[in-house]
């Protein structure tokens, strides 16, 4: 059953925050005193105030009903403390969509953060996460629940739990039904949650449900932003960022897995940031693809150092023609090596190409201290699902055999 008394830390009426600790002083909504007018509110509103935790509260626009709320204290909150100019309205950032030159991915301007902000409260206890040797990505066309049974099946002797994506143009079930019919299907799911998409109020019915049903590990990420030319008449929420949405997922009990895009700037703090999901209730780790095996390890020892004791699953790039290839390129943040993304196009058979590769890189990246296993990325062909499943799944057999290609 869920820990009820841990999820209703979430709420304003509850006595205690998620770590146990006492509610923030300023949580509280501040009613208009009697006989004071709407004006002198207004002025309230304007006059910068903090939290007994440090935090910048947030002050309501003017002509709103008065409530000042901390954000970072885990207790309630709806949007304060966050990094003025962010479109994704994050505390805990940066995001992993900081492109090359330091700039959003979002709008014409630089990323608002200068260093990340790292989780300021005690470490939260976290459900542990028994990581998987080969997570496969599973993908099938949207709310086809035959489809994603039969890909499941298919890809469930050759892996040891399956992740399924949230996608900026294609809704799809729930993550909570994905899951049921991941589990039904005979395998282990793991499902991405994703702020973009859902307020807070949504973000926390999964979370339930997720945790009644019991089946599913929660990939917790803030999202891509939304490409321009996609669906532009839908609104981008972000109510909450990754970190306290893995916080918010802790606290309800459930096995908690975060992101991290290891080559998105600044890299040199993004093992640091890390370190700041583990405090804040994560129990595992994936990180995105990188453009080398050097570079996984320099960011492993750098995190390790800094303190990360989480288990690390690494993923490997798995495409074998010009299409697989060119959406895993397309993604915020993510680095293909573009020598051996032309090795395998250019080869005579890029399917067996692409599945070797595959191999080399995942028992390469099992090498590195810290990493417990290996995430199989991206759509692997443009040839259909059930193509695609056969191409991880002789990739995942391999790695499960021990093959070295
Ligand atoms: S790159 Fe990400 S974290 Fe930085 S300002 Fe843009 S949306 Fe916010």
């Amino acid at each position: 059953m869920p820990n009820t008394s841990a999820f209703e830390a979430f709420y304003p009426s509850s006595s205690l925050n998620g770590s146990g600790e006492p509610p923030c002083s300023k949580s509280a909504p501040r009613m208009r005193t009697p006989g004071t007018s709407r004006a002198n509110e207004d002025r309230d509103d304007d006059e910068l105030d903090s939290c007994s935790c440090g935090a910048v509260l947030h002050r309501y626009r003017r002509r709103m009903r008065p409530w000042q709320a901390c954000f970072v204290h885990p207790g309630v909150g709806s949007v304060s403390n966050v990094v003025a100019g962010c479109p994704k309205k994050m505390v805990y950032g940066p995001c992993g969509g900081v492109q090359a030159d330091g700039s959003c991915e979002m709008q014409p301007a630089p990323c608002t953060f200068v260093e990340p902000i790292s989780w300021p409260y005690p470490p939260a206890a976290a459900a542990p996460v028994r990581a998987p040797v080969v997570l496969t990505d599973v993908s099938a066309p949207p709310a086809d629940a035959a489809m994603l049974s039969r890909t499941a099946r298919l890809l469930a002797p050759s892996c040891d739990a399956v992740l399924v994506g949230d996608h900026q143009d294609r809704p799809d079930f729930s993550p909570t039904l994905l899951a049921r019919l991941l589990h039904d299907a005979g395998v282990v799911p793991w499902v991405t949650l994703a702020c973009r998409d859902r307020n807070r109020v949504v973000l926390e019915q999964e979370l339930r449900s997720l945790r009644y049903d019991g089946f599913a590990t929660v990939l917790c990420v803030t999202g891509d932003g939304r490409a321009f030319d996609v669906r532009p008449e839908v609104t981008q929420v972000f109510d909450l960022d990754g970190t306290r949405l893995a916080a918010l997922a802790a606290s309800v009990g459930l096995p908690v897995a975060v992101a991290e895009t290891i080559t998105a700037r600044p890299t040199g703090l993004r093992p640091g940031r890390l370190v700041g999901k583990q405090r804040a209730g994560a129990g595992i780790a994936v990180l995105n693809i990188a453009s080398s095996v050097t570079q996984v390890a320099g960011f492993m020892a750098a995190a390790q150092q800094a303190g990360l004791t989480l288990p690390v699953i690494a993923s490997v790039p798995v495409y074998t023609d010009e299409r697989s290839a060119a959406v895993l390129s397309a993604l915020p943040g993510l680095e293909l090596d573009p020598l051996g993304v032309r090795r395998v196009l250019d080869a005579t058979d890029p399917v067996s190409a692409g599945i070797a590769r595959a191999v080399e890189d995942a028992v390469a990246l099992q090498r590195i201290v810290g990493v417990e296993g290996v995430n199989l990325s991206g759509m692997a062909s443009a040839r259909g699902p059930m193509f695609a499943a056969e191409v991880q799944a002789e990739i995942g057999r391999a790695i499960k055999a021990g093959v070295q290609m």
